[in-house]
């Protein structure tokens, strides 16, 4: 099933022929409206008349997050401010966040890739869409309800909180379809165990699930405990919001991003070179559409792949790999790069283990120390400690041989570690703090 089967199915060398004439408009309209990408294009010694191919993309200097910081809180939108009808932002973690804003046909374009991406996991008119992602400054809320109205689906605008209400709404509203964070999908499923409500008597058939990593492992324990089908949907503010990319329904294997408004990139995130297919690397995309931020090779700091291989749904957009992390968040413990995620995968494989923990990060005489605490069931909680101890050791040992890193793993009572609405807070590192 496709939303716009046109665009979805569009041949390959159609779809580049697009994305070189929308990539030459843009551009062109940057080079005129925007005074930073002048001035960085002129820099890099490229005008719009001068990109003859897809491959001249390569020549077009990189666009930063900390030039949108730079830039704040207006400085890189590309039409005045009478033609911005929505502004948001992103959380920042240190400092001002970063503001992105929106012409009346962004939102347009915004609403149909959502609709798109709804289609691809398996979601049709007469759904009804209970959306607990945040309203708010953040993307996530409206975009994935503006999506849904386009498509024509009925939307629950929930946001996150209040976990017993929405187990509720769930109920009552017969909600077939829910969009929230992977973690927070967990937590409902837990408390709705504790209300004494079992997943599998709501209607429940699709969960979209993004905005933080998330393994394979994960998804097999989201699909048993929610009883629905589990895929994983990308996107980030600075791009437009949710439905960059998303999986389809029917292979599940990797995230079509749509090429048709964004040109992807992977690349080597120390020497910038272009990586081709298959290997892992940093994610950077183009806008070709947008009228009121484009951005130009915007770096991601997600870390993925990407195919071009044809797809069992029939799309013919390229698909990037579920993020492994976010270069940000790479670990760096003695020298050996960890990402969080691949932790969770190492975990969620282990028989009795709860799938809440947390990675801290700490250095004790100049050298690091990676404690990983994770969540145990009731009753592998209450059983001896010396099967406790070899539990913690076997964990620890499987970590050292896949990933090469010493750890110590500490088994945690259930539900001691702080749930999260929204984001999941893995990491607490500790080594930079005097
Ligand atoms: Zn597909």
């Amino acid at each position: 099933m496709f939303f716009n089967e046109e665009f979805e199915t569009l041949p390959r060398e159609a779809l580049e022929a697009l994305q070189l004439k929308r990539l030459k408009a843009m551009v062109a309209r940057v080079e005129k409206s925007v005074p930073f990408y002048k001035e960085a294009l002129a820099k890099a010694g490229v005008t719009s008349d001068s990109i003859k191919t897809l491959a001249d993309l390569q020549r077009l200097p990189f666009t930063y997050k900390q030039d949108m910081r730079d830039s704040y809180p207006y400085n890189l939108f590309a039409v005045p401010m009478e033609d911005i009808v929505r502004i948001h932002a992103s959380s920042g973690t240190t400092g001002k966040p970063t503001v992105v804003g929106y012409t009346k046909k962004d939102i347009e374009t915004w609403s149909e890739l959502m609709a798109r991406s709804f289609v691809a996991a398996g979601v049709h008119r007469g759904d009804i869409i209970h959306n607990s992602y945040g309203y708010g400054l953040f993307t996530g809320g409206l975009g994935a309800h503006y999506g849904a109205e386009r498509l024509g689906a009925s939307v629950i605008p929930m946001s996150g909180g209040n976990t017993k209400k929405q187990i509720m709404i769930m109920q009552d509203f017969g909600s077939t379809v829910l969009t929230c964070t992977p973690s927070y999908s967990l937590f409902m499923a837990e408390a709705a165990k504790e209300e004494g409500i079992d997943f599998r008597d709501l209607k429940l058939r699709v969960g979209i699930f993004g905005a933080e990593p998330w393994s394979e492992e994960m998804r097999r324990d989201i699909e048993a405990k929610l009883n629905l089908s589990a895929v994983d949907i990308y996107g980030l503010s600075e791009i437009m919001g949710p439905g960059v990319a998303i999986e389809c329904c029917e292979a599940k294997k990797g995230l079509h991003v749509w090429e048709d408004h964004f040109i992807p990139e992977i690349i080597n995130p120390e020497t910038c070179e272009v990586l081709g297919e298959g290997q892992m690397g940093e994610l950077v995309i183009t806008t070709i559409t947008k009228e009121g931020i484009p951005l130009i090779r915007y770096r991601t700091r997600d870390i993925t792949s990407i195919t071009y291989e044809p797809c069992a749904c029939g799309r013919t957009h390229a698909r990037i790999a579920r993020m492994s992390g976010r270069s940000d968040d790479m670990l760096i413990i003695r020298g050996v790069n960890v990402f969080p995620s691949q932790i969770e995968a190492i975990l969620m494989g282990v028989e009795g283990v709860e799938p809440h923990y947390v990675l801290i990060v700490e250095r004790r005489d100049n050298l690091d120390t990676l404690e990983v605490q994770v969540e145990v069931g009731e009753n592998i909680f209450s059983d001896e400690i010396k099967h406790l101890q070899a539990l913690s050791v076997k964990i620890e040992k499987q970590i050292k041989e896949m990933l090469g890193v010493t750890c110590r793993v500490r088994l945690v009572e259930p539900k001691s570690i702080t749930r999260s609405e929204g984001k999941a807070k893995r990491v607490i590192d500790n080594r930079n703090k005097a």
